[in-house]
């Protein structure tokens, strides 16, 4: 087991279970996560014998940052897993901090017709230290601290549900990388009975739903999960987590030339979220080399975006970041995949 997939209440168990104190377990997340010490000889409060058993029981690997583009106000990284997979993650600096969107899952096999991600299937789910160290690794790379993250890199994070929320409690524990909960955003394509899930571990992170269209025959063909998980069954389902949860939830809309943007695309989609509490966050597609798709043009974004807001939906446009260093949807790691 890598220790960094592992959170402070089954280490606190891990020592209980050999009748040692269960503080030790908050020593060795300062250790880990403050210290950043990379062995456990290196934990001079912890005693010789349980040092051993420690390095008996754990790994401390570190995955390797292989690959770096950056450009003002981003900075992408390519990492390589111990098997030899890939991942990426994207830094971005905003005014109120920095932020990482990380990949939760080696591919994605949601395949929404318009995905870099998704083109490449998936080869395994990510273990949680595995999402843990991308974070590690760039606050290390930086010598700064990250403020927030999303996870919206490759993979369906609720197709790898226990890892994703192993992950989200150890970052989000005081003695792990102490990020708050409401600076951690999980966005789904859609997958309602996992949504359900989440809405029962009163956890107060930011949900962010992969809409992208107002209606259930354009969603089927621009993301086949629709054909499993119905969009009036999803808005049903939304409603359902902002009445649990009392979060306000964030619907991503990509826009599509041609394909979600017209005038009556925005005024159903008003009409779809009509008295909900969510936001819309319009985003600018990224064109890629593999697909036809074209991204909406300034002037019908702006359209889309004041029918939203005449309509009294709450609405902003995604701020860009590096579609010219491929730092877009899971574009890096399929250069150096060949699919
Ligand atoms: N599987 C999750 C998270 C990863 S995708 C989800 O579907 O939400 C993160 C977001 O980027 C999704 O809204 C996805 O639809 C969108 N996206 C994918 N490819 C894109 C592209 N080329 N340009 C802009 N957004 C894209």
């Amino acid at each position: 087991m890598n220790i960094y997939g592992i959170k402070r209440e089954d280490l606190e168990q891990y020592f209980i279970d050999m009748n040692e104190k269960k503080f030790k377990a908050l020593q060795v997340f300062e250790w880990l996560y403050l210290h950043n010490v990379d062995s456990f000889y290196k934990m001079t409060n912890i005693k010789k014998e349980l040092q051993d058993k420690l390095n008996r029981d754990f790994s401390l690997d570190m995955i390797a940052i292989v690959k770096k583009q950056e450009d003002k106000l981003v900075k992408k990284y390519l990492f390589k897993l111990f098997d030899n997979n890939y991942v990426e993650a994207v830094l971005m600096q905003h005014d109120y901090g920095l932020s990482v969107c990380i990949s939760s899952q080696v591919g994605c096999n949601m395949g929404c017709a318009f995905c870099e991600s998704g083109r490449l299937k998936k080869v395994r789910d990510l273990g949680a230290y595995e999402m843990v160290m991308q974070i590690m690794l760039i606050e290390r790379n930086i010598k700064k601290r990250i403020s927030s993250v999303v996870i919206m890199g490759i993979g369906e994070p609720l197709d790898n549900y226990d890892n994703v929320l192993d992950f989200i409690k150890i970052i989000n524990d005081p003695k792990g990388l102490a990020i708050g909960a409401r600076h951690i955003t999980l966005s789904t394509c859609g997958l309602i009975p996992k949504i359900k899930d989440l809405m029962e571990e009163s956890l107060q992170i930011n949900l962010a739903i992969s809409l992208h269209a107002a209606n259930s025959e354009l969603r089927d063909k621009l993301m086949p999960v629709n054909k499993a998980y119905k969009l009036p069954s999803l808005i049903d389902t939304i409603s359902e987590y902002i009445a649990k949860t009392h979060r306000r939830v964030t619907i991503e809309y990509v826009m599509l030339d041609s394909v979600n943007d017209k005038e009556e695309d925005a005024n159903n989609l008003a009409d779809l979220l009509k008295g909900m509490n969510v936001y819309v966050n319009l985003i600018p597609y990224n064109e890629t080399n593999h697909f036809e798709f074209k991204r909406s043009s300034k002037e019908k974004i702006m359209k889309f975006y004041d029918i939203l807001k005449k309509k009294g939906i709450n609405v902003t446009i995604r701020k860009e970041f590096g579609s010219n260093i491929d730092a877009a949807c899971g574009q890096l790691r399929s250069k150096e995949v060949k699919a």
